[in-house]
């Protein structure tokens, strides 16, 4: 798995470092006196990308929430591009008059954070945030309003952290690309060289 990286791009130790002041910023922002100490908070990762951001990140955050599930795929299989998101499960749980944080791997597109603030703010969120862990240099990304950013990084195709390509390389700790060869290959000679 290792020998198939291009370059490190941010490693697990600035990443940790900046989850942690993420996790700073969004408890001050979420206890007295910007919300009630009683505020009813729920923080709702878009699986499976942010899975591993999510971990970390509440375990740095010392408040009352609940936690709500939303899984939503974009890059079917062997993909680079979006294909645009579609959900594929729903366990939020009641967010009624609940303050949501939506916690997303990377913007991209930005299709899947347009698709899914409505659909918090229809089931009845009093507020909704968002934060997102990578953003790409690119203006569809720029264009959508994230709460909090962990990085800008260049548009190009990372995995690691929790993101994946083709499922694979969701374990690595770094945020990595990947070598041209590997994205080339079909998923089928993927499953060989990785398994
Ligand atoms: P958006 O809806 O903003 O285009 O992108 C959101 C989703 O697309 C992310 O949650 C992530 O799953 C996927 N995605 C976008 N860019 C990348 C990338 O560079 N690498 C990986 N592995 N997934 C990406
Ligand atoms: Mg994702």
């Amino acid at each position: 798995m290792f020998c198939d990286i291009d370059r490190v791009l941010i490693p697990a130790d600035r990443i940790a470092q900046r989850v942690r002041e993420l996790a700073g910023q969004i408890t001050r922002d979420h206890v007295e006196p910007n919300l009630p100490a009683d505020s009813q908070i729920t923080i709702v990762p878009i699986l499976t990308g942010a899975m591993i951001f999510c971990a970390d990140l509440i375990r740095e955050m010392p408040v009352r929430m609940k936690i709500g599930l939303l899984s939503v795929s974009s890059y079917p299989g062997t993909s680079t591009a979006s294909t645009g998101p579609t959900l594929q499960a729903n366990s939020l749980g009641e967010i009624r008059g609940r303050h949501v944080l939506l916690v997303d791997d990377i913007l991209d597109s930005g299709e899947t954070i347009k698709m899914i603030v409505p659909l918090l703010k229809d089931s009845g969120a009093a507020t909704v945030k968002t934060c997102v862990l990578l953003r790409k240099d690119r203006p569809s990304a720029r264009a959508v309003k994230a709460d909090y950013i962990g990085f800008d990084i260049p548009d190009e195709f990372v995995v690691g952290y929790g993101l994946d390509y083709d499922n694979y390389y969701r374990n690595l700790p770094d945020i990595v690309t990947l070598r041209r060869e590997i994205l080339d290959r079909t998923g089928s000679e993927l499953l060989k060289s990785t398994v």
